[in-house]
């Protein structure tokens, strides 16, 4: 793509988009100082969750572990379970050890070199630009989803933008626009301006500061650019879950090593679980028999719960078992505790599922 402007029309783009995010800009938590550390925790939390559903599990992460020391002294269970519900809990815990790195390498400090920020767990070429952009005003262009869009439609950019060459090429012009002396408010005004003016859908042109400039615009496509990006089939998955439940209301909880549990269960406490194809109660029985020595136990079926993890629908089976005894076995790799007491420990939303419709069935059964 090719948005070619003459140096005085560059710096009049570049000064009618920063006066325009300077009156504009939101408030958010992260955007109350340049605080590096406060910065990428919000670019972190950001990258697959909605800003609105951000506030909160940003607000409560802040408090407990406000600076980047405090983040690298805790245990990895305290900032999982501050994570719980986010999902996504590689994000969390490449946060947690690009912390420990920062702190035993870079004296506490965010490095400032992009090598040194590459080199964080977690922390690929977008969010090193955005954090040292931002933060100490680098001059690093950031290209994210609201950023292609506004340069695609800019330049009338056709085609799949998501595809290496024209995401490549975005970069590119990302680059050549950039206002170096202001990097920080220069990367914020393109992102707001995708999220606030150059939205998706039905985009605001009347109010952009920059529709002069606008091919898109010029040439009435604003409404197919981008272009649609082909969808993969979605794929049906059942999970089927056992709680286990022994005569003190205790369950036994796992991290199973099993193929799915990266995806579905987040690597975190989990129910015994298996993904089944035809008949999910014998299929786990024989599951449950292999893995945990259990035999013989009636598994009763609890309603089923929808959960879509990106391209996958995935439905959760679980199943309620009384057993006389949590399997000795289990119990030494896994975790024994209160059915109540699930939701209290890391767990990802999957879980979280199926230890719902295990309380609805306790609060029935009492009634
Ligand atoms: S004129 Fe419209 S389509 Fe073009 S950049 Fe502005 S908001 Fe987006």
């Amino acid at each position: 793509m090719t948005i070619h402007l003459k140096p005085r029309s560059l710096r009049t783009f570049q000064s009618l988009l920063l006066a325009w995010y300077r009156a504009h800009r939101r408030e958010f938590p992260w955007r109350a100082d340049r605080d590096p550390y406060r910065i990428w925790v919000a670019e972190i939390m950001l990258q697959q969750t909605r800003i609105a559903a951000v506030i909160p599990y940003y607000d409560c992460f802040l408090r407990r572990f406000p600076d980047v020391r405090a983040l690298a002294r805790a245990r990895q269970r305290e900032v999982l379970k501050f994570w719980s519900g986010l999902g996504y809990y590689s994000r969390a815990r490449n946060l947690h050890a690009a912390a420990k790195t920062i702190v035993a390498q870079h004296g506490g400090e965010f490095p400032r070199e992009l090598e040194a920020a590459l080199s964080l767990p977690g922390i690929g070429r977008y969010t090193a630009a955005a954090v040292l952009s931002i933060a100490y005003d680098a001059p690093l262009a950031v290209l994210d989803g609201n950023v292609a869009r506004v340069l695609a439609r800019l330049g009338a950019v056709r085609g799949d933008l998501r595809a290496p060459r024209a995401w490549r090429s975005l970069s590119e012009t990302a680059q050549q626009l950039l206002a170096r002396e202001a990097a920080s408010d220069w990367n914020q005004a393109l992102m707001e301006l995708g999220e606030t003016i150059c939205t998706p859908h039905s985009p605001r042109c009347a109010a952009c500061p920059i529709r002069r400039w606008c091919e898109a615009r010029a040439e009435g496509l604003v409404d197919q650019i981008p272009a649609p990006r082909k969808k993969r089939a979605a794929v049906n998955i059942k999970i089927a879950a056992a709680i286990l439940r022994d005569p003190h209301d205790r369950t036994l909880l796992m991290k199973d090593p099993g193929a799915h549990d990266g995806v579905f269960f987040s690597r975190m406490w989990q129910f015994p679980a298996i993904e089944v194809k035809r008949n999910a109660r014998s299929e786990l029985a024989n599951h449950l028999r292999a893995t945990l020595g259990v035999n013989g136990i009636a598994l009763e079926a609890l309603p089923e719960a929808r959960h879509g993890v990106t391209f996958r629908n995935v439905t959760l089976l679980p199943f309620l078992a009384h057993v006389e005894q949590l399997p000795a076995n289990a119990v030494i790799r896994g975790r024994v505790l209160p059915l109540e007491s699930v939701a209290q420990v890391p767990i990802s939303s999957a879980t979280r599922k199926i230890a719902a419709a295990a309380a609805a069935a306790h609060t029935l059964h009492r009634h």
